[in-house]
């Protein structure tokens, strides 16, 4: 079969290699389709702590082609998704239920074999059962909208709050549908590439805002008269972090989902985050939010079709990162 793999930082290859047997516990996913996230991204350049040389992909969709001895709830030939982040069980974090900030977190595509490859070995409790009829393609993005529906419960959403979203990328077009679904009565979204504005509009934005052209500060004051009760910042860049925690009325909540550069630093002034009253909290990566994110999917109350805007076989590995590095693609998958 083949597989992509980063040899180290800046170095791919697409090579040759023997289909992954199952273990008792594992099964072997044939693999349809799997997303370019950022953070295959910053593997490539060496920007995340990755096991090289690693098969990247941790967003992808499947069938099973082989079963272990001891798996029950899967068999060949189901339709299926995976959870790549793989929690210990034992630490002090996994024992108090927060199983994403596990003390031995691995994750498929990142320490282990993940998804640019024809077939990859999966420890059966990672894998979903998806329902029929459910495109592998778009089931690519089960993943990334897992990640989204924690951040949706980490924003706390109350029904008929003004939300700002800044950055209309996949996370962000994810996050502007469920913060609709959270009861958002009116969300704003900011961002500079119009084929990503446009998107963001046909999705149910109530008014997106070029940042480039327009005064972001003064447009959300004028449709809040406070400000945002809920500011989402989906671009990973110190200055909208700051623009963020100063969109945010009083009492106001900020969520950093974004990735920022590990040394990136933002000012902030802790008298108006006392006198504000402001809370601001981080989402990582899917607590068991996979099932919820399925349905959502399933149910068509979550649009992920037209976020796909670009398709290469594996053996075009490295333009797809190309691309996906470049900022102008929403969301570039690779069907090996
Ligand atoms: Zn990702
Ligand atoms: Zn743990």
């Amino acid at each position: 079969m083949k597989a992509a793999v980063i040899e180290s930082p800046g170095v791919i290859r697409v090579e040759e290699r023997e289909v992954p047997q199952a273990g008792p516990h594992d099964v072997v996913v044939r693999v349809a389709a799997c997303g370019v996230c950022g953070t295959d991204v910053h593997i490539l350049h060496g920007g995340f702590r990755a096991d090289y040389p690693v098969i990247p992909g941790h967003e992808y969709a499947g069938t099973v082609a082989a079963v272990g001895e001891h798996v029950t709830h899967l068999r060949a030939g189901d339709a299926v998704v995976v959870d790549p982040n793989i929690h210990c069980g034992v630490c002090p974090y996994c024992r108090r239920g927060l199983i994403h900030l596990c003390e031995n977190l691995t994750a498929l595509g990142v320490n282990l074999p993940g998804g640019f490859q024809e077939f990859c070995r999966v420890p059966a409790k990672q894998v979903y059962k998806l329902p029929a009829n459910l495109p592998l393609a778009e089931a690519a993005l089960v993943e990334p909208l897992a990640c989204c529906v924690h951040g949706i419960d980490r924003a706390n959403i109350q029904v008929a709050d003004r939300v700002v979203i800044l950055g209309a990328g996949s996370i962000g077009l994810l996050l502007l549908q469920l913060a609709r679904l959270a009861g958002a009565h009116d969300v704003l979204v900011s961002e500079p590439v119009p084929a990503k504005a446009a998107l963001a509009r046909r999705l149910g934005a109530d008014c997106v805002v070029d940042p480039t052209s327009t005064d972001l500060g003064a447009t959300v004051r004028e449709r809040t008269e406070i400000g945002a009760d809920v500011v989402i910042e989906c671009v990973g860049n110190p200055r909208t972090v700051a623009q963020a925690l100063d969109l945010a009325r009083r009492g106001g909540r900020v969520v950093l989902f974004g990735v920022n550069p590990k040394e990136a630093e933002v000012a902030v002034r802790p008298y108006d985050v006392f006198l504000n009253e402001l809370t601001i909290v981080g989402s990582y990566v899917n607590p068991y939010t996979h099932a919820r994110a399925i349905e959502l999917l399933a149910s068509g109350r979550v649009q992920v079709r037209e976020l796909i805007s670009h398709r290469f076989p594996l053996a075009q590995f490295a333009q797809a990162m190309a691309l996906a590095a470049g900022g102008g693609a929403v969301k570039v998958l690779v069907e090996p």
